[in-house]
């Protein structure tokens, strides 16, 4: 599987390392408790 980057609260996002390297660092579900929390790189 391919390097991507989850949110570890409640909203399950997650994103590839594309979007990762786009700015798209932080959690932008604002009902997530992880709201604006960077996410966690996965490999
Ligand atoms: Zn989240």
């Amino acid at each position: 599987m391919a390097v991507h980057y989850v949110c570890t609260g409640g909203c399950g996002g997650s994103v590839t390392q594309e979007e990762y390297n786009d700015g798209k660092t932080t959690c932008g579900d604002e009902d997530c408790e992880k709201y604006g929390q960077p996410f966690e790189r996965k490999d």
